[in-house]
C-alpha cells in the first residue's frame, strides 16, 4: 500500500469527519493555483501516527469497540465483553476510566489509554 493509500484508507475508516477533510483536500487542490500544502505537510502526522501503531491502525476489534463506545457508551462496551463479543486480555483499573476496564493488547477498550500493567 503505498502513502496515497493508506491516507486514502485513514480518511475513510478511521478519521471522525470523513467529507471535511475530502472537502478539505479538494479546497487545498483546487482553491489555488498551486497546493498550499505538500502531501508530507499535510498527511505527514496521519503517516507517523499509522507507522507508530504498527501500520494497520487500529485492529478490527478495537475498532468494534470504538464503535460500540460511540454508539451506547461505556456501559455498551462492557456488555459486550461479557457477551464474549469483543476479545480482551483482562479486566485491569484504567485511570482514565477511573474503573475497572476490559484491556486489549495492554490499551483500554473504552477510552484506548495505554495501560501500563503492574510488574507482579
Ligand atoms: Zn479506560
Amino acid at each position: 500500500m503505498n502513502n496515497y493509500e493508506k491516507v486514502a484508507d485513514w480518511i475513510i475508516e478511521e478519521c471522525d469527519t470523513p467529507h471535511r477533510e475530502v472537502a478539505w483536500l479538494l479546497e487545498k487542490l483546487y482553491e489555488n493555483k498551486k497546493p498550499k500544502l505538500t502531501f508530507e505537510e499535510a498527511y505527514g502526522d496521519v503517516l507517523k501516527m499509522l507507522k507508530e501503531s504498527g501500520g494497520g491502525v487500529m485492529d478490527s476489534n478495537q475498532r468494534k469497540a470504538d464503535l460500540l463506545y460511540n454508539f451506547g457508551g461505556q456501559g455498551l462496551v462492557y456488555d459486550k465483553v461479557n457477551e464474549g463479543l469483543l476479545k480482551y486480555d483482562k479486566w485491569e483499573y484504567c485511570g482514565c476510566c477511573e474503573c475497572q476496564s476490559p484491556i486489549y493488547k495492554d490499551s483500554c477498550l473504552v477510552c484506548e489509554a495505554t495501560i501500563e500493567s503492574e510488574v507482579s
